[in-house]
C-alpha cells in the first residue's frame, strides 16, 4: 500500500517518569541503526512517539525490521493529507478502498484535533470524513461501538495523519537500558529464546558458547554463529565469545564420574562465563534452563550448578512450557536453525543416567581433586575468541573469516 509515514508508539516505560528520556533515546539509537538500510527515511521525534517519513522507501520492509525494536509496542502506517477537509476526505476514501474490505464490513471515524487552530472540531470531522467514505465504499456501514475498522485521523500542525492499522511490535524495554548480561548460548532451542527474552527486558546481551573440537564439528559452531546472527537482528550487533572447552571436558571424563559429568561441565561453564562477564562488565549470567526439562534442570541440579557463580543467574524460561518456548523460537526466527542436527558438547557426553539429585559436597570434592582445573579454566578464558555479528551482514562472509583465523 501507499503510505507516507510510519507511526511508532513507545511502550510501558513511558510510565517511568525520570527514565523516559533515557529510554526514548535508546529506542531512537536502535531505530537509527536499523534504518541505515533505508537511506531515504527520516526520523521525527515527538512526545511519546516516533514518526518515520518514508520518502519512497518500502513501508512493508521497514515494518518488518522495526517490529524487532524493543520498547516499541505498535506501528501504524500513516497516510498524510493536507490541512484541508477535501484532501483529508479523498485520502480517507483511498485508504479505505485499499483495504479491500468484505461486503457488510463496519467502520467508524475517530478524529482527534491535536492542533487546536484547525477550524473543525473532532466531532465535526468524524462526520465530514465519515460521509464521503460511506458514499464511496458500497456495503460499508457505521458501527461506533465495535467497528471492524477504526479509521483514525489526527490533525496536527504539520498535516493530517490517517491510519487504521495498529501492528503489534516487540514491546518490552529498550535495548541496553537495564544493563548487560552474559548469556550461555548453546545450539539448542531454549537459549536463543532466553536471549531474546533478556533483550526484551532491556538487557544488552553478550553470548558465550562452549565447543569441544574435535568432538563437536565445525558445523556445530557455525550453527551457533548463525543463531547469534539472527539475534543480532534484534540488537543491531551481538558479541559472541567462543570458548574452547575440550581440555576442561577431557579432565572431567577422566574422573570417571559419569553420572556427574553434566553437573561438573555446567559448573565449569558458569565459572568461565563469570570470568568473561567480569572482563566485559556484565552483571549477570543468563541460561535457557527450564525447570524439570532435563536432569541438569531439576531444582536440585540447579542448586548445585548455580553455586558455581556469584553473579545473579537469570533463567528467563524457567517456568515456561516447552511448547510455548518452541512457538517463541519460531516467532523470533531461531527455531529452524536450532533443530539442525549438529551435536553439542554436552549431548555428546550424556551418560546413561545423569544425576538428577547431585550432591554438592561430592561435586566439590571431585573438583578439588582435579588440581589442574583452575589452570584449565584460566586457559579456556585466555584462548576465547570473540567475534561481533552485525545485523544485515552476511553470515557466510564471517565464517570465511573464521576459518582464516583458524578458530576450528
Ligand atoms: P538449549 O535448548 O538452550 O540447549 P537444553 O534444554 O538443551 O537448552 P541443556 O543442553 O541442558 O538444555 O542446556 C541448558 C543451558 O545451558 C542452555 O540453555 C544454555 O544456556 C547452557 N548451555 C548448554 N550447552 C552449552 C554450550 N555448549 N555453550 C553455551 N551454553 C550452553
Ligand atoms: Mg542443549
Amino acid at each position: 500500500m501507499n503510505y507516507d509515514l510510519l507511526l511508532l508508539r513507545f511502550g510501558e516505560f513511558t510510565l517511568k517518569g525520570k527514565n523516559r528520556a533515557r529510554f526514548e533515546k535508546a529506542v531512537l539509537k536502535h531505530v537509527r541503526a536499523l534504518l541505515q538500510a533505508f537511506p531515504q527515511a527520516v526520523i521525527q521525534r515527538e512526545f511519546g512517539r516516533l514518526y518515520i517519513v518514508l520518502n519512497g522507501e518500502s513501508g512493508e520492509e521497514m515494518i518488518k525490521v522495526l517490529q524487532k525494536v524493543f520498547g516499541i509496542t505498535s506501528i501504524s502506517p500513516v497516510k498524510l493529507a493536507k490541512l484541508d477537509v477535501e484532501d483529508i476526505a479523498s485520502k480517507a476514501v483511498a485508504l479505505m478502498q485499499e483495504l479491500n474490505l468484505p461486503e457488510e464490513a463496519t467502520f467508524k471515524v475517530n478524529a482527534r484535533r491535536v492542533w487546536k487552530e484547525f477550524p473543525h472540531s473532532s466531532h465535526e470531522l468524524n462526520h465530514l470524513i465519515g460521509a464521503p467514505v460511506l458514499r464511496s465504499c458500497p456495503g460499508l456501514k457505521v458501527n461506533v461501538r465495535e467497528p471492524d475498522v477504526e479509521l483514525r485521523l489526527e490533525v496536527r500542525e504539520q498535516g493530517a495523519y490517517l491510519f487504521c492499522e495498529v501492528i503489534p511490535a516487540a514491546g518490552g524495554y529498550p535495548l541496553g537500558t537495564n544493563g548487560k548480561a552474559m548469556l550461555l548460548l548453546s545450539g539448542g532451542i531454549d537459549s536463543p529464546v532466553a536471549a531474546w527474552s533478556s533483550m526484551r527486558r532491556g538487557l544488552e546481551v553478550e553470548c558465550v558458547h562452549f565447543y569441544s573440537y574435535p568432538y563437536t564439528s565445525e558445523r556445530a559452531k557455525e550453527k551457533v554463529i548463525d543463531l547469534a546472527k539472527v539475534l543480532s537482528g534484534y540488537a543491531g550487533h551481538i558479541r559472541l565469545h567462543l570458548v574452547p572447552f575440550t581440555e576442561v571436558q577431557t579432565a572431567f571424563t577422566q574422573t570417571r564420574q559419569e553420572n556427574l559429568i553434566i553437573t561438573l561441565m555446567r559448573r565449569a561453564m558458569l565459572r568461565i562465563a563469570t570470568r568473561l562477564a567480569e572482563k566485559e562488565g556484565a552483571l549477570a549470567l543468563v541460561t535457557g534452563d527450564s525447570l524439570g526439562q532435563v536432569a541438569s534442570q531439576t531444582l536440585q541440579s540447579m542448586n548445585v550448578i548455580g553455586r558455581a557463580t556469584n553473579l545473579p543467574l537469570l533463567r528467563p524460561l524457567v517456568m515456561m512450557d516447552k511448547n510455548d518456548i518452541i512457538d517463541k523460537a519460531k516467532d523470533i526466527g531461531t527455531y529452524d536453525l536450532s533443530i539442525l542436527p549438529y551435536e553439542d558438547c554436552c549431548t555428546l557426553f550424556i551418560p546413561k543416567s545423569p544425576a538428577t539429585n547431585p550432591n554438592l559436597w561430592v561435586v566439590e570434592k571431585i573438583e578439588a581433586s582435579l588440581r589442574e582445573l583452575p589452570t584449565l579454566i584460566e586457559e579456556a578464558v585466555a584462548k576465547t575468541e570473540t567475534i561481533t555479528l552485525e545485523a544485515g551482514k552476511d553470515v557466510r562472509g564471517l565464517d570465511d573469516q573464521a576459518i582464516n583465523e583458524d578458530w576450528f
